[in-house]
């Protein structure tokens, strides 16, 4: 079923989706300014950063993706993508945290090299 979206990577997704189409309207409402191409120029140029930087988003969730452990949602059942300590299950949003999980697993590289935020 479709997301409700609290999942981080899902939020992110969706963000990154809405600049698409924020840069593509911005373009588009830049059509309708022909009669000054300062105005068309500059839009256009806004649009294609929103774009862009939207490109730079879903690069950056691959980039993150590594970063995430799966785990099987104790409310649906179906394996999630938990990106953080406590993240929210992709499919049912069920609250899912990993610290029981990571006792032991503390100095795992993979892990720490996701983990730059420190909470103090
Ligand atoms: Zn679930």
């Amino acid at each position: 079923m479709a997301s409700k979206g609290m999942n981080k990577i899902n939020r992110i997704r969706t963000f990154a989706l809405s600049l698409v189409f924020i840069g593509i309207l911005v373009m588009y409402i830049g059509i309708f300014f022909d009669s000054s191409p300062l105005i068309m120029t500059i839009s256009m140029i806004i649009g294609f950063v929103f774009v862009i930087s939207s490109s730079g988003i879903y690069f950056w969730i691959g980039m993150i993706s590594t970063n995430t452990v799966k785990v099987e949602c104790p409310g649906c059942g179906k394996v999630t993508k938990v990106l953080g300590r406590v993240d929210a299950c992709m499919y049912c949003d069920e609250p899912l945290t990993l610290d029981p999980e990571l006792e032991g697993k503390e100095f795992d590289p993979s892990y720490n090299r996701g983990s730059s935020r420190h909470k103090s």
